[in-house]
Parts: structure tokens; sequence; C-alpha cells
């Protein structure tokens, strides 16, 4: 599939709390933005509103440490765009969040809700904080406060956080509970990805892997690419990379090389996935684990490969390493990880990436299928969940493949076209207020 030349880019007017010079992942989506526009038609009218967050709350958040200090973190809550329905999206701790990287991950969650076509905008939050630093009641105390401080503008009917780098079911059960508590009522549908004993689903832990892996299969199958002994490398490996490189591997994929924040391993013959995982859960990470060879993490991108899934952070396959990738296909389990640069020298190459927006997207589809739960306090089985969550998924990747071919662009663009226009349609038929 070959894209078309890209239009020169158009001077963006930037909002004066963003570095024009250091525009970070923020840049990165104006420049996607800027590619599909020309594919909008009478829809591009619009096109300046997914150019500004709608609503980016910045907030103090102080703790009391366990030695007593009292320790301030900055946190960010952006709501992208609510055109289609309330704010959805995760919630980051880590030490590089910064706003343009949570305006980003807001923007590029509307774009993923309205691919999947489920009823949500995009948003994103985001403390700047390691969160291994801390202890667990300390963890607990920076949660509860940044929960009350973005208080005033989350709520179900309004924005749903979500678990995303660094934060998991539990950090959502207590967000649940201090909104419940500044509420006066129990409002599971606050958050999704929340314990299942707490209105959580089942499938829910799994669903952004799955969705990775059921995309992943099903471009295999319309490029004629077998899974059985497909080589599979993934960086990342926590719940996105984990989840997925447990189910190629269980399809008979072999997973050749892993690279976490510990470090990279490599085995040729395809590493034990169970035991590779049983390993992180026990250490903290993929560094040291018996059955594979170490390596060094810049040779990790060029290892022999049919499957690369990046599935650890942003800005991670750029012009310097792209060159080198030798696999056929890229599933994008991360937000952003290939930069616009990268995505040309690979799409020159060759090689099809299956981008975040689609291949990712399993995670909210669940989330929305939790919290659909929620509102009707009825829980569905676990294969009724992944039943929906394989059908939606392909669905929506069926639709950005025909775009694709019809409009003879990459998936990018093709699930940008899909979405954008979904959003900017929603946003006409709404009209401005007043
Ligand atoms: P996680 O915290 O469970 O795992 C993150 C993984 O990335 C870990 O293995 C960690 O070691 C690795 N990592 C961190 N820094 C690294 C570095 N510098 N180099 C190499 N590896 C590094 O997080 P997750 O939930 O699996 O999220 C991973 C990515 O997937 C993020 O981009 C996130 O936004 C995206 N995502 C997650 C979900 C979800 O449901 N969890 C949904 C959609 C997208």
């Amino acid at each position: 599939m070959s894209n078309t030349p890209n239009p020169p880019l158009p001077t963006h007017a930037l909002p004066s709390y963003l570095d024009p010079n250091h525009l970070g992942p923020w840049g990165v989506y104006l420049q996607q933005i800027d590619r599909v526009t020309p594919y909008l038609g009478s829809l591009a009218r619009w096109v300046e509103t997914l150019k500004r967050p709608k609503r980016a709350l910045i907030v103090d958040v102080p703790i009391e440490l366990d030695n007593g200090t009292i320790a301030h973190f900055e946190g960010y809550r952006v709501q992208h765009n609510v055109s289609r329905g309330p704010g959805k999206g995760g919630v980051r701790f880590h030490q590089d969040v910064t706003l343009s990287e949570v305006m980003a991950l807001s923007a590029w969650m509307s774009i993923k809700n309205a691919a999947v076509n489920v009823p949500y905008g995009g948003a994103k939050g985001g403390i700047r904080v390691d969160p291994k630093t801390l202890s667990k009641a300390e963890l607990e105390r920076l949660t509860r406060r940044y929960t009350s401080e973005i208080g005033i503008i989350i709520g179900p009917s309004k924005d749903i956080p979500a678990p995303d780098v660094n934060t998991n079911a539990q950090v959502m059960a207590w967000m649940m509970d201090t909104y419940s508590m500044n509420v006066g009522t129990t409002a599971t549908g606050v958050v999704t990805g929340k314990p299942v004993d707490l209105g959580g689903s089942l499938g829910r832990v799994e669903a952004t892997g799955r969705g990775v892996f059921t995309v992943g299969v099903e471009a295999a199958r319309l490029t004629g690419m077998g899974i059985e002994g497909a080589r599979v490398a993934v960086q990342g490996f926590g719940n996105v990379g984990g989840t997925a490189g447990k189910l190629f591997a269980e399809a008979g994929a072999k997973v050749v090389a892993v690279q976490d924040h510990t470090g990279s391993i490599h085995n040729d013959k395809g590493l034990d996935v169970p035991a590779l995982l049983a390993h992180v859960q026990q250490t903290g990470g993929v560094c040291g684990f018996a059955g594979a060879e170490p390596m060094a993490n810049d040779a990790f991108w060029g290892v022999a490969c049919d499957i690369l899934i990046p599935a650890a952070l942003e800005s991670q396959i750029t012009k310097d390493n792209a060159g080198r990738i030798q696999a056929k296909m890229v599933i994008e389990g991360a937000n952003g990880p290939t930069t616009p640069e990268a995505d040309d020298i690979l799409n020159d190459k060759g090689v099809l990436v299956l981008p975040d927006v689609i291949s990712n997207a399993g995670g909210v589809t669940v989330s929305y299928f939790e919290w659909v739960q929620d509102f009707s306090s009825f829980f569905w089985t676990e294969d009724e969940i992944n039943a929906r969550l394989v059908r939606i998924m392909k669905e929506a990747f069926a639709g950005v493949w025909q775009v694709a071919q019809e409009n003879k662009v990459t998936l990018r663009t093709a699930t940008f076209i899909v979405a954008c226009k979904r959003i900017l349609h929603a946003r006409e038929m709404r009209g401005l207020y007043p």
C-alpha cells in the first residue's frame, strides 16, 4: 500500500502555553491531522476544532511523604474533544509526563474512539512522577488528591479515566472511591479498568493486547502472512506487550526478542512467554531471564523478525532506527510509538504499519463495555466480552483497510480519515454553541 505525496505542512496557530520550538508529541499529532485534511471534503471546514483541546486542566498535587516531608507533583487532565460523547482516556504516572504529551494522548483517544465507533470523545490525564519511588501509601495519597483535584471535570457522563502506563486496577479503585466519597454515592462508572469485584469488566486486563493480536491476525490474513512460526519482537512487556506476546505465542508464533525498561533479551528459537511473564511479575522486568541471551538495546530494532510490536512509550521508532527494522508488519500497541519521519521510512520500505489508533483500541472498547455494564449493574461473561471485542475490532479494521485501498493511503491516514469524518460530522450536526 503506497502513500500519496504529502501536502506541504501548514503553519499552525499554536496555543501560547506550548513552546513552538519543542512541540513534543502534540506536534506529531498536528502533522497527522495535516495529512488527513485533504481527504475530509467539506468537513475540512471544521478541522481547526481537532487542533485545539477543548479543555486542559493543570493541577498541583501535594502529598505528605512517609518521612513527613511535603512533595508537590504536576497533574493534568485534558479533554480534547467531546462532540461524540463524554471524554475517555487513561491516566499515566510517569516522570516524563508533559502537557504536550497529555494533549497528544487525549487527541489520539478522540481518534481511536471514533475509529472503533464507541460513543466517546477523547481525554487523557497524567501525573509527572516516577511511581516506583513512592510507597503504596504515598501512591494512594497521590492518586486520591489528584482525583479530587480533577474531580471538577470528570464524572460518569463527563469524562471517564482508565489505566495507562504505571496505573492499574488498584489505582482505579482509589480513584473510584475518592470520586464517590466526594459526590456522596458510589459511582462505579467514573473510571474503567477497575477490579472485577468493584464493577470492573471481565476481559479488561487483556483487552488491549487482545485487540493488538486481533488486528495483527486480520492484517496477516489480508497480506498472506502466516502466524504459525512468524517471528515476533515486542518492546514493552507490561499489560499490552505481555498480553499480545502471549496471544501470538499461543497462536504458534515465536516471540524472539523483548525489550523493556530493564533491558533487551533475545532467543532465536522463541522465548517461553509464560515463563517470561512470571519472571517479569517476580523481578519487575525482562532483564536476567534465564531462557534468553541479553542483547544491546539498540540492536533490538534490527532483530530479524516478521512482526514488531512497540508496546512501551511514544517516539520509539524514529528516523534513526526505522531503516534497520526488518519486520514486514509493525503493530502499534503503544500510543504514538512511531514518529512521522519514521512512518515515511517504513512506508517507503513496504513495511505495513497498523497504527495505534486502531491497533490498541481494544482497551477502550472493553472499557466501554465496562461503563455500559456499570450503568445497568448487569455483567456479561468473559466469552461474551471477548466475542464482542473481536467483532468490533475486525469490523473497524475492515473499514479502515477499505478506505486505505480506495484512497491509496497508509492505514494510519485511513484510520484518521474514518475517525476525523465521524468527529467532524458530529461537530457539524451539533452546530456551534451559542
Ligand atoms: P505498562 O506499565 O503495563 O507497561 C509498560 C511497559 O513499557 C513495561 O514493560 C516497561 O518496562 C516498558 N518501558 C517503559 N519505559 C521503557 C523504555 N524506555 N524502553 C523500553 N521499554 C520501556 O503499560 P501498558 O498499559 O502496557 O501501556 C503500554 C503502552 O500501551 C502505552 O503507550 C500506553 O499508552 C498504551 N496503551 C495502553 C492501554 C491499556 O489498556 N493498558 C490501552 C491503549 C494503549
